[in-house]
């Protein structure tokens, strides 16, 4: 009785119920497939993770069958040369995954191949909670709360698992998942260890360091305070439960304080919250979630979003956060609100540009997260962040960055600048300039938008889309 066990964002052994229950049925053929007929397609950033990520699985598995095509047709063709007679996988909630999804469910079921599928991603699944109304959620406090009335059931260890015989695989190497003329991610294996094992380091290096003070200290990008697990648990390399769990025992031993592992939890909670607004609006990474944003006059300013992706507006804590992202595949979450904001709200350029460069450069790109996240900058998405509220950078900046270490990691042009002017060079007296080695213009961008002027010409667009609403 030969199962086929189909991977997808649940590139772990322990604590999923989906490959618990397949190798409790007998020998597996573990299979990933690269399916790029399903939308969207993978981000570069997201090729580099999946690409270590896989070899990591296929060495802890001791094999693992790749094949690249559309899904429905790679299983069909595997069913038959492995002769099994039953297909598990962990249910993923984006809406062209859970379109093939039910289509080979049914189809396969029609032809008496036992199909299972589970959660293994969420702490409760979007399909499952409801308000008092029968409606879905769209605020995150109530959903927050109803979510917390069920307790997490404890993590599962790995189970034995006993291969079947391999069939045919695609070599890894030829899918050419890696960049290459240039390879921008050459640094990125002293940041990150893609797979299982490296999303467990991370999350005990994190509980061991920085989960006490997490709930005081997370919103600070100079103090590298957060877990950076969000690629990890974007790929499925370890679950929400098994985060519960150690933070929970980190408690108990007195390591991290309730504030510590309450923040911490809640913030898993933004994520199904994310995966719950998908799930209920699958229209949410291309359209806006509230229409009266329809209305918004977006610009079309290609040389400044350039400028954006760049890390070049002239705005120390926006260009920190951009090179942090192109240098790393990752931004601190503070930053990321910063840097969104100043480019719906600064430049007024249409917040699905943002998300696209996010979606190619983040290695946790996730559909869920992403547009959830910059919908609610952008002012258009559910329980969104008022649109006349416009983040100042330099203020920003100054509160989050209070002594300017992030901006001078990733801005080394300006680490001589004194504190007082690290996040508004252009302020600085020529003399304080010319000590740190700053040319505006020249060694470092004058600002490409004034503030002030800024502020108040997004504040004009939004009465567009008040009008509209009216
Ligand atoms: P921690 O603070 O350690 O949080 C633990 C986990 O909780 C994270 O790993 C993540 O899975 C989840 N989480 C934390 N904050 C949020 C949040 N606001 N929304 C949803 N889940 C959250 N996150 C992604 O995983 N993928 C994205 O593509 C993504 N795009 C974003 C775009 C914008 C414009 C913004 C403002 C935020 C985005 N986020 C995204 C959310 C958040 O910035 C990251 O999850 C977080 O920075 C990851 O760092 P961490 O693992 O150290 O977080």
């Amino acid at each position: 009785m030969t199962s086929i066990f189909w991977f997808r964002q649940d590139l772990r052994l322990a604590d999923n119920a989906a490959w618990s229950a397949a190798c409790a049925r007998g020998p597996v053929v573990p299979v990933y497939i690269l399916d790029e007929t399903n939308s969207p397609r993978l981000g570069a950033a997201s090729r580099w993770w999946l690409h270590h990520s896989l070899a990591a699985l296929a060495q802890s598995l001791g094999g693992l069958v790749l094949r690249r095509g559309d899904a429905h047709a790679e299983l069909d063709a595997l069913l038959k040369e492995v002769r099994a007679d039953a297909v598990f996988w962990s249910r993923v909630y984006e809406p062209g995954a859970i379109a093939r999804d039910a289509s080979i469910k049914a189809a396969l079921k029609a032809r008496g191949v036992d199909v299972q599928s589970f959660n293994t991603a969420l702490m409760h699944e979007p399909a499952t909670l409801k308000t008092g109304a029968g409606e879905p959620y769209k605020v995150f406090t109530p959903f927050w709360r109803a979510v917390q009335r069920t307790p997490l059931a404890a993590p599962s260890p790995a189970p034995k698992h006993e291969l079947a015989a391999p069939p045919k695989s695609d070599a890894l190497e030829d899918w050419r998942l890696l960049p290459r003329q240039p390879n921008w991610a050459a640094a990125w294996p002293t940041f990150w260890s893609p797979g299982e094992r490296g999303a467990q380091h991370r999350l005990d290096d994190f509980v061991e360091g920085a989960l006490r003070g997490y709930s005081a200290k997370r919103d600070r990008p100079d103090l590298a305070h957060t877990s950076r697990l969000s690629p990890h648990l974007h790929f499925g390399e370890i679950s929400p439960r098994q985060i519960s769990a150690v933070a929970h025992r980190a408690l108990a031993v007195g390591d991290a304080s309730q504030a510590d592992v309450d923040t911490l939890l809640k913030e898993l909670g933004w994520r199904d919250f994310s995966a719950h607004l998908l799930f209920h609006f699958p229209a949410l990474p291309e359209r806006n979630w509230r229409p009266s944003f329809d209305a918004y006059p977006w610009r079309n300013n290609s040389a400044e979003c350039e400028a954006w992706k760049r890390g070049r507006t002239g705005y120390p804590y926006i260009d920190a956060g951009m090179r942090e992202l192109w240098a790393t595949g990752w931004m601190h979450n503070r930053v990321r609100m910063g840097v969104a904001s100043f480019l719906v709200k600064h430049l007024r350029i249409d917040w699905r540009e943002g998300a696209a460069w996010f979606w190619d450069t983040l290695v946790d790109a996730d559909l869920a997260n992403n547009s959830a996240s910059w919908q609610w900058v952008a002012g258009s998405g559910a329980d969104a962040a008022p649109y006349f509220r416009v983040f100042n950078p330099i203020e920003q900046g100054r509160k989050f960055d209070p002594d300017g270490a992030y901006v001078r990691q990733w801005i080394p042009e300006l680490a001589r600048l004194p504190p007082r002017y690290i996040h508004s060079p252009f302020e600085a007296p020529a003399d304080v300039l010319e000590a740190a080695g700053v040319r505006l213009g020249e060694t470092y961008p004058a600002p490409i938008v004034d503030h002030a002027s800024a502020r108040t010409a997004a504040l004009a667009g939004y009465e567009a889309t008040k009008r509209a609403s009216d």
